[in-house]
């Protein structure tokens, strides 16, 4: 098998993935310092992670005047490399389990 899990930073064991949900790449902190953002404990697992807590954004996008177009709530659990996307979620894959592809 493959990492579908990437570190960025060791010391807040920052892991990104290609969320196969919503196409964008989300990341989390997974060690708990003085970061003061979100952080979610997992597995350890680079192959097949999982997540203690669901993992929900926001995403915007914007006009050229710096307005908000819109907004796409992405919220999944993640489980032996698998994401699950909770019902609040506003894009197509609401109350589907998606894998999370490898990094390649
Ligand atoms: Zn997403």
């Amino acid at each position: 098998m493959l990492n579908v899990f990437k570190i960025l930073d060791a010391d807040t064991g920052r892991v990104a993935w290609r969320c196969p949900g919503c196409g964008k790449l989300h990341a989390r902190e997974t060690v708990v310092r003085d970061f003061p953002g979100p952080w979610n404990p997992w597995n350890g697992d680079m192959e097949q992670p999982t997540f203690e807590k669901n993992v929900r954004y926001r995403l915007h996008s914007h006009n050229e005047d710096g307005s908000i177009k819109s907004v796409i709530v992405c919220d999944s659990t993640i489980t032996d490399g698998v994401a699950t996307f909770i019902n609040d979620t506003s894009h197509e894959f609401a109350g589907q389990s998606l894998p999370i592809q490898p990094w390649v």
